[in-house]
């Protein structure tokens, strides 16, 4: 099986998204440490090693541009947990869609922090107003998330261990 190892920073912070080969090679020189392993083992020649899903740097990393990726309905679906953040309702992936929580015409950005998942009872009762105007309460503040860790989180597989690490 051939998946990806997210790389976290030394302050746990998502880093970057490796190969399994490129993870290993940072364990073996001892430039990562090991946070999270699959049940399966790696077989060398001498050796056997867990396979990692998650590493950290033993070093912190400053990154010169952080990479903001532009929210989009179904990475604020999965950030949100695919539940209404006015009312609390999960009517399915088709029926959410995402609110802007200073709405465009009043020049909200699409940014991480102005956009929440609603269900479409809430986006059209809230109109073009923002939540305070429309007498509505929004259940978390909206988040940015972590570099690039959201760009390959549909390898569902791996996604469940990743998240605690993404979504922190
Ligand atoms: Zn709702």
């Amino acid at each position: 099986m051939m998946h990806r190892v997210l790389v976290l920073n030394a302050t746990y912070e998502p880093l970057s998204i490796v190969s399994v080969q490129r993870a290993i090679i940072l364990l073996l020189k001892e430039k990562a440490e090991l946070i999270e392993a699959a049940g399966e083992r790696l077989h060398a020649s001498h050796t056997s090693l867990p396979v990692p899903l998650v590493i950290r740097l033993v070093y912190y990393v400053r990154l010169p541009h952080p990479i903001f990726l532009a929210p989009t309905r179904k990475s604020v679906a999965l950030r949100d947990n695919f539940t209404c953040q006015y009312c609390g309702a999960a009517p399915g992936r088709p029926l959410l869609t995402m609110d802007h929580i200073l709405p465009r015409s009043r020049g909200g950005q699409t940014t991480r922090e102005n956009v929440v998942i609603a269900c479409r009872t809430c986006n059209m009762r809230k109109g073009n107003r923002t939540p305070d105007e429309a007498g509505m309460v929004l259940r978390k503040r909206a988040g940015r998330p972590h570099y690039l860790a959201f760009l390959l989180l549909s390898e569902t597989a791996v996604r469940d261990v990743w998240s605690k690490y993404v979504y922190s």
